[in-house]
Order: C-alpha cells, then sequence, then structure tokens
C-alpha cells in the first residue's frame, strides 16, 4: 500500500469513527436508537427475597436463624478452591429458585474466575457474600493485626469485584476463634462470628455421605455449612433441592432473615 492511499483509509476511518460517535452521542441524548430494546440497560435477574419477618442480629456467635422467620434454612458454603464447583453452585441455586450465602477467600482463584456469572446473582441478593479471611489462616494463631488484615483484604476484594459490603459477618476458618479474636474483628466491623448448626459433610464427603447429612440437618431454623471445593454435592443437586421442597423449607441468605448495621 503507498502512502497517498494509507493515508486515505487513515483519514477514511478516522471520519467514521467521528460520524459512529456523533451518532452513539446523539443517540445517548435522544434516550436510546432505533430499537428501544436494544437500548435498555441489562436487567438485574430479579430474585426477590422471601416474605419473612426480619429480626436484629442476636450479640455473640451465630449458630441459628430467628424462630420468628419460620421454616427457612440457610445453606452457607465456604472456601472456593474449585471454580467448577462454585459455578455450579451458582446455576443451581438459579435454577431451583434458591437464596445461598457465601462465604468468600478472595486468595482462591475461583472469586475471579466466577465474578461476571455471579456478580448479578450479587447484585439481585440470591448470593449473599461474607468473609471467611483472604487465605484461611487458624486466626486464633495470629496477632490482632494480623487478624484484621487477614479480614480486611478480603474485605476490600469483595468490595472491589462485586460491589458489596461484607459485614458484619466473619467465619472463622475451622470455626476457630475466641474472645480476642472476636473483638479484633469486631474493631473492623465484623461483629458476627458466624457457625453453624449442621454441616453436609466432611472435605472428602461423597454423594451418600451429604445425602444422609442433608437429611439429618435440613431443618427449619438452620444454619448449615457447606464447602465448594469438591464436586460430589454437584450431583445431588436434584435430591438436595427435593428435600428442601419435600420439608417445607426455603432458603434465605443471613441478609434476608437478620437486620444489622449495614444492610438495614
Ligand atoms: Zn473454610
Amino acid at each position: 500500500m503507498g502512502d497517498v492511499t494509507r493515508r486515505t483509509v487513515v483519514a477514511s476511518l478516522g471520519i467514521g469513527t467521528v460520524l459512529l460517535f456523533a451518532k452513539f452521542a446523539a443517540d445517548a441524548r435522544d434516550g436510546g436508537g432505533a430499537s428501544p430494546e436494544a437500548a435498555a440497560a441489562p436487567a438485574t435477574p430479579v430474585a426477590p427475597a422471601p416474605d419473612v419477618p426480619r429480626a436484629a442480629v442476636p450479640p455473640g456467635t451465630l449458630t441459628g436463624l430467628p424462630p420468628e422467620a419460620g421454616d427457612v434454612i440457610a445453606i452457607t458454603l465456604d472456601d472456593g478452591t474449585d471454580s467448577a464447583v462454585v459455578g455450579a453452585f451458582t446455576a443451581f441455586a438459579v435454577e431451583r429458585d434458591l437464596r445461598l450465602t457465601y462465604f468468600v477467600n478472595g486468595t482462591y482463584r475461583s472469586w475471579t474466575d466466577n465474578a461476571e456469572t455471579l456478580r448479578p446473582h450479587v447484585a439481585s441478593s440470591r448470593i449473599q457474600l461474607a468473609n471467611h479471611t483472604w487465605s484461611h489462616p487458624d486466626l486464633t494463631t495470629l496477632d490482632d493485626a494480623g487478624i484484621q488484615a487477614e479480614l480486611q483484604r478480603n474485605h476490600d476484594f469483595l468490595a472491589e469485584v462485586y460491589g458489596v459490603d461484607a459485614r458484619p459477618y466473619f467465619r472463622p476458618p475451622y470455626g476457630a476463634h475466641d474472645a480476642r479474636v472476636d473483638a479484633a474483628a469486631a474493631a473492623i466491623g465484623y461483629t458476627v462470628p458466624t457457625r453453624w448448626y449442621g454441616d453436609l459433610g466432611p472435605p472428602a464427603a461423597s454423594e451418600g455421605e451429604i445425602l444422609a447429612a442433608a437429611t439429618e440437618w435440613f431443618t427449619a431454623g438452620r444454619i448449615v455449612i457447606g464447602h465448594l471445593n469438591h464436586d460430589p454435592a454437584t450431583r445431588v443437586f436434584g435430591q438436595l433441592a427435593d428435600l428442601l421442597d419435600e420439608r417445607g423449607l426455603t432458603t434465605v441468605t443471613l441478609n434476608d432473615v437478620f437486620i444489622t448495621e449495614q444492610h438495614p
């Protein structure tokens, strides 16, 4: 291509770009282009919160849901060492209209891998994100500054990537906490150490063990713990959802049933 030709092409491209931009600007001023549908912002998926009474979060370690909330259960899922499992649980929640709380360790890449698909469901409040520390240490082995650094780094990650305030719920890794850990966490707004009453099984639980645990623990008022680390749970989604239906249980996030300073 000769110099003259190339300059002509470049100049035409330049004019084209300017014209395109002018059209875009005009469309924006008019509040949309020829097609109103095309101009509409992508809709946040609808996931209305269940119509249950909310209660002030009680002081101390949280292990259950307010009795007045009725036949509700909070399924809380931790860690996220497997990106595919995080994606599968999220798709499951959408498909079966469930509400879940994830206790995130931002150090695992699943939370950036899945950010784009997860974000609208966090925005709609179908999925609540809470703080499980950045890198999953036993907090009782850290000094106060170390405890706060672990929680704050994860807090900032969740704020930046998902636009949420994860406070006041934190789940100490291994469930290990004491009065000193709780005080250090509370000083940066993490005032609710969140444990559980019912576990979907040890890390390497089989499908059968997970179903047996769910049969034991899926009861009104419970906070049940599971993990986003291994895939057997993803092969019994249908049975888990059916069990919830049979028992008349509605899944809720913690924010659905508790009133806190950050989530009034
Ligand atoms: Zn954990």
